[in-house]
This record gives C-alpha cells, structure tokens and sequence, in this order.
C-alpha cells in the first residue's frame, strides 16, 4: 500500500500532513510513504529527514497511490489524477467549498474530512479540529501579549508595582480555554465568558473566572453552542460591555457549527475599551466575533478622546505554529488512517461510526447526507443515497 503525502499548495498553508517521527510506524507495517518534495519545508522539515525516516521523496508522489494525506483539501487537477477508489483524508470544510466534494464524487474517491469526525472519547486522538484549535488558541494569547504594550502579569519591584493585565476571553471552547489556559501561565487576570452550560466550570477549571450574565444557557446538537436569537445576542451585548470595557486584551474564538461565527463585539463595545488595548478574533476568517476585524489584518480603531485600539483578525492561526501543528495534524491523521487499513490494504469499515463519520465521498456517491443536501441545492444534483449521518 503507498501512503502518499502531499505538499501543501495554498496561502497561508505551512502545515504539512505527516512528519518523519510518524513515517516509521506506517513504514513498519509494510506502508511505502512517498512524499512530494518540499512537503515540510514551512514546517521546518527538509526533505532529508523524510528519507532518513524511510519515505522517498517522489514529485509523482500521487500516481498510484492507494491512499493521499494533506492538509487542505486537494486542487482539482490533482483529484483528477488519482486513481479510482484512491482514499484521501484532508481538512474539507464542505459549505466552503462544495465544488470540491463533486469533484471528489466524480473521479470515484474514498475522501474522509477530519472535520467529520465524531468528537466521541475513543475518537479523541484522531480529533484534528481540537488538535487545531489548541494551537490557534495558544497562538490568540501569545499575539494579543506581544501587541499589548504593557506587562501581562503583576510585579512587584522595587522600583513600584504594576498591575496585572485583564483579559476577557470569549467563547470557552477548545481554542477558548487554550487561550486562557495561556493568558493565566503569562499572569494576567482573565475572565471569560460562554454560552455553554458546561462552560462556566471548565473556565474556572483553568484558573480564570467565568462571567455570568445571568443569561439562559444555549445548548444544541452534540454540547455544541446553538445560534443566538437578536434579542439574546442584544442583550449578551450589553452585559457583556463593562467587562470588555475595563479589559487590557479580548480574545475572542466563538463559533457556531455550521453557522458563520456569532457578532458578539461591535465597534461602539470596543470604543469602550482603554487606549492601547488589544482585541484579537479568532473567528475573523469565518465572520468574525468582532465589527470590522479582517483576517490577516491589524485593523486600528481611533478612540474621541485620543489614542487607538488595535484589533487583529487571525488568519490560518494553526498555520502560524507549523511544526506543532502539523506534528499534531499528523498524528491525528495516522490515527485515523490506522483504523481503516489492515494487511496492507485501505479496508474501510462503514460500520465503524468513525470511518462511516468522517467518510464524505465514496464509489462515485457523497456519502455524508447533509452535504449531498448541500449539493442538491447548491447544484440542483439529485440526492444519492448514503449512509452518512
Ligand atoms: P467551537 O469551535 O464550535 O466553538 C467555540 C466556542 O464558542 C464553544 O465553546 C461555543 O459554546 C462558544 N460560543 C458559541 N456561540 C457563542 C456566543 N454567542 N457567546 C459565547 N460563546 C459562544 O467549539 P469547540 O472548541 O469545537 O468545542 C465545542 C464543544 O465540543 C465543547 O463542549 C467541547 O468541550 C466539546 N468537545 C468534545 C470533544 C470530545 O469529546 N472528543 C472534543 C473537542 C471538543
């Protein structure tokens, strides 16, 4: 069986989705692993270690490949060079990009999306969205310390005292906490807040206090957040206002599944804020959590009485760490892939909730029912028949 990696095409992509610590274990059960050159070099990874590891570097690293592991989704033309019943497993954000999916379907591939994957416990090592997001929301602290300019713990010095920074967190999810977990090791005062029933205890769990606005809790499908009324999203606003206000640094990761992110920030909140402050949104690729941030951007808002905040749109966050992140994409990756190979052959088990889960495209038919829903309405395509919840 050949497992081939591929090098990652798109801006802003680093990651890589498989590192040479990960090639002896697929080289030890027989797997060849044939990588494109050049597949690690924005992680850090030269193309010797790869071969030193038992894979060989190969440009045609595709053609005949049993099963294709990236990052992203692949490019069109490189989908239409796989074989038949080639297996593929990558990040696809599937109301992104559904022109991907049918092309997937057409050329007959087996493509699993990490993002599918069930997040139920024995799944847990193979779960790239968390893997992801603990690194993103590392990353959110670290920036929003480096452009804060002032100390984010408390000294007390000889020469005076100075106060700990606040930092107000919202949305506690798996990047949420991360951040926060990171905000508290740097020594600044955090508060966070979510709409989570659960949320409250695991913020206080990592050493910051939750806000409580009094607020019903929002729970949907799975512990996910549902998506607020205007009515609810108003009123969360306006208590949430003073904390913001008398915050150094907001970070805020908050996400709907499916949805684009919730607004909870608007300009007139961040004007509240002291000058010099700093608002970092996670979710500005996907909406953002925040009024005017831009992904990618430094977007700086002038305040009446004199001075600016400074309002960072992430973008490609995981990206922005990409030894770690790919180090932890990989193994998620190899997890999952492991779970669907046996005696040298890709054998999926479709009664496996894992592999049936995180299984989009198969034999020419979108498996995964709300994305040929998708589909159908996006494309007017008939819906076929599939197994995927
Ligand atoms: P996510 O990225 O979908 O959302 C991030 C956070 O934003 C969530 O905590 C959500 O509640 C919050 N949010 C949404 N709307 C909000 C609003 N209006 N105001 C404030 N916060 C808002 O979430 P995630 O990080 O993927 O995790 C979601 C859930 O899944 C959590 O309960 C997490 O513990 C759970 N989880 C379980 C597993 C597992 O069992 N294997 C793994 C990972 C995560």
């Amino acid at each position: 069986m050949k497992i081939a990696v591929a090098k990652e095409t798109r801006d802003g992509e680093s990651r890589v989705a498989m590192v040479p610590e990960l090639v002896g274990r697929l080289t030890g059960l027989g797997y060849d692993v044939a990588v494109e050159p050049g597949a690690g070099s924005h992680a850090l990874i030269a193309d010797e270690e790869y071969a030193a590891a038992g894979a060989v570097l190969d440009d045609a690293a595709f053609a005949a490949a049993d099963l294709v592991v990236s990052v992203q989704p692949l490019a069109p033309a490189q989908i239409r060079g796989l074989a038949r019943g080639t297996t593929t497993i990558s990040f696809l954000p599937v109301n992104q990009e559904p022109e991907t999916v049918g092309h997937l379907r057409d050329a007959g591939v087996t493509a699993h999306a990490v993002e599918l994957i069930p997040r139920i416990s024995r799944a847990q090592s193979m779960d790239a969205l968390s893997s992801q997001a603990l690194v993103a929301g590392y990353r959110c602290a670290i920036v929003a310390a480096g452009m804060l300019r002032r100390f984010f713990p408390l000294n007390m010095t000889a020469a005076g005292t100075v106060q700990a920074a606040e930092v107000v967190v919202l949305g506690a999810g798996v990047a949420g906490l991360q951040a926060i977990a990171t905000a508290k090791r740097l020594g600044a005062v955090v508060r966070a807040y979510d709409v989570r029933a659960a949320a409250a205890e695991e913020i206080r769990s990592m050493g910051a206090k939750a806000i409580d606005l009094e607020l019903e809790t929002l729970e949907g499908a799975g512990g996910y957040a549902r998506e607020m009324t205007e009515d609810r999203a108003a009123r969360q606003r306006e208590l949430l206002t003073p904390y913001i206000a008398a915050a150094d640094a907001l970070i805020t990761t908050a996400a709907v599944p499916g949805r684009a992110a919730p607004m909870l920030v608007t300009r007139q909140m961040v004007e509240q804020m002291k000058p010099g402050s700093v608002v970092v949104d996670l979710a500005a690729e996907t909406g953002g959590n925040v009024e005017g941030s831009a992904p990618g951007e430094d977007v700086l808002i002038p305040l009446e009485h004199g001075g600016t905040i400074t309002l960072v749109g992430m973008k490609d966050a995981a990206s922005t760490m990409p030894a770690d992140a790919s180090r932890l994409y990989a193994k998620n990756v190899v997890n999952l892939l492991l779970l669907m190979t046996a005696d040298g052959k890709v054998v999926p088990d479709f009664d496996d909730e894992v592999v049936a889960g995180s299984c989009l495209t198969h034999d020419g038919v979108v498996r995964h029912q709300p994305t040929a829903t998708l589909l159908a309405d996006a494309f007017g395509e008939p819906t076929a028949e599939g197994s995927g919840a």
